[in-house]
């Protein structure tokens, strides 16, 4: 006999899950983190490296200030305490794109400690605290080639490009997170998506998850609800977007219940996330931090903020996104969930929408509605489709004149995306205006009423409610291009 797996609800009905993120997030410096090397994305392979980031023998490190400044504001946003004293240290382990075979870390010294930061999901808000905030270098790019999947198993050889070796990465670490109970996986996400807007709002990485500046690690355990201690918890990697952060969190909520259900016990590992599946397979067996022979870095002097610096820095703050939604919401008059459902990048667009003089509630409509929904058809990001805000603008503008109704500013849009000018050129090389001209409509109308006789017949009767129906029959008639309201008017003008 088989036994069903367990539903998600009953699975969260018996267990309580832990979770716990650690987010590395590449800062968008010009020059890498212990070397003058620039840190383009997509460069030819192994053209953006130099001796010290090669790790040859004799080269010596110098820390990246930018890179120390963009750490210590992140530090300040997420509310955390900036060391005045702090030191590198080497993270020992060998690895083919690890040129140096120890990797430049912070250990038991990190820049920022203890700080939190306020998720909001539908209305509820949960504090995230958070552990540290550390400055380390990254590591270079393993390509496996000749396996079906990219991944080691199954190739040939592997090639190394080290031209992300060495660009600064700051890791951002929460303390264990409970008390989510079912909503573990919304909270994981929601905290992903508001530390990548804040990220984005202090501009110190582009933060693309798809491009690896933005990288999650998602640690997840359950014990049972009665239970005192935090059951063992497992390290899923490879979580490479927000959707994803949400799917790990519940995929190994439901593999670990399914182990502990029947009477197995959670592995202590580091587990891969497939975007395609869904489900993760288990990799190495975590190491502990004396496996990593961490001491301070020699070849680095400690690092001594001074207060004032700090000082200073925590007045370059922008204005966070929280404070910002709130400021918005108000000014925009939104509900809670409609400004849940906008990310930053929208609210920027929309923003800019309502700069160019579109009333809030039109600029969110479209933003939010059409765009998005176009957004996602391309999988895309909404500030990737090819209109801008002044467009939509534009847009909003010709609906509210009269000029051209929702249907037709749709096929405006269409004529937008597709690179054929602004929306006032597109209606006009398209014809899209709206026909209120009477004599036009009249005719329309009256083939209406002609083809249907016992419709009119209702409307002589009183039931002006059937209008409805010859509205829909000369809006088809017309391409949808007839003022709606004018060709109602005109129909109970004939019959009542
Ligand atoms: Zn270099």
């Amino acid at each position: 006999m088989t036994l069903a797996a367990p539903s998600y609800d009953d699975v969260l009905a018996r267990y309580a899950p832990v979770i716990g993120l650690e987010t590395h997030v590449e800062l968008g410096t010009a020059s890498k983190m212990f070397c003058g090397c620039p840190t383009e994305f997509g460069a030819e392979p192994n053209t953006q490296v130099c001796p010290v980031c090669l790790g040859l023998p004799g080269a010596l490190p110098v820390a990246n200030a930018a890179a120390i400044e963009a750490t210590i504001r992140i530090g300040l946003a997420l509310h955390c305490s900036i060391a005045s004293w702090c030191r590198f240290a080497r993270k020992n382990y060998f690895y083919p794109d690890m040129p140096k075979n120890f990797q430049i870390s912070q250990y038991d010294e990190p820049l920022c400690t203890d700080g939190w930061v306020d998720v909001l999901l539908s209305g509820d808000t949960y504090r995230i605290e958070i552990e540290r905030v550390h400055l380390e270098e990254d590591t270079g790019k393993s390509l496996h080639v000749g396996g079906a999947t990219g991944r080691i198993h199954g190739a040939t050889h592997s090639l190394v490009d080290y031209n992300r070796a060495g660009i600064p990465l700051v890791e951002i670490v929460t303390k264990p997170v409970t008390g989510t109970g079912a909503r573990a996986p919304e909270v994981a996400r929601a905290y992903v998506t508001e530390l990548r807007d804040i990220l984005r709002a202090l501009g110190v990485s582009d933060v693309r998850m798809e491009q690896g500046s933005l990288r999650c690690d998602v640690n997840t355990s359950l014990s049972p609800l009665d239970s005192p201690v935090w059951g063992t918890r497992t390290e899923t990697k490879n979580v490479n977007s927000l959707r994803s952060v949400e799917r790990a969190v519940r995929s190994e909520i439901l593999r670990q219940s399914t182990v502990l259900d029947g009477g197995g016990r959670i592995t202590q590992e580091t587990r891969h996330f497939h975007e395609n599946t869904g489900q993760s397979t288990p990799g190495r067996s975590k190491e502990e931090a004396t496996d990593y022979r961490y001491f301070p870095e020699p070849d680095l002097v400690p690092l001594a903020p001074a207060e004032e610096w700090i000082g200073q820095l925590r007045g370059t703050l922008p204005e966070l996104p929280s404070a910002r939604r709130a400021r918005l919401q108000e000014a925009w008059g939104m509900s809670a969930p409609e400004m849940a459902a906008a990310n930053a990048g929208a609210l920027d667009l929309i923003e800019a929408t309502v700069a160019a003089g579109a009333p809030p509630e039109d600029a969110r409509k479209w933003w939010l509605g059409e765009l998005s929904r176009r957004a996602n058809e391309a999988g895309e990001e909404l500030a990737a489709l090819a209109v801008t805000p002044t467009q939509v603008a534009e847009l909003v503008r010709l609906v509210a004149s009269g000029a051209i109704n929702d249907k037709l500013a749709r096929q405006a849009l269409d004529g937008v995306l597709a690179g054929e000018g602004d929306p006032g050129a597109v209606v006009e090389a398209r014809g899209l205006a709206v026909v209120s001209d009477s004599g036009a409509l009249t005719v329309a109308v009256d083939a209406a009423i002609a083809a249907a006789p016992e419709v009119a017949e209702k409307i002589r009767a009183g039931k002006v409610a059937a209008a409805g129906a010859l509205v829909g029959a000369v809006m088809k008639a017309t391409r949808g291009q007839a003022d709606a309201q004018r060709v109602r008017d005109l129909i109970l003008e004939r019959l009542t």
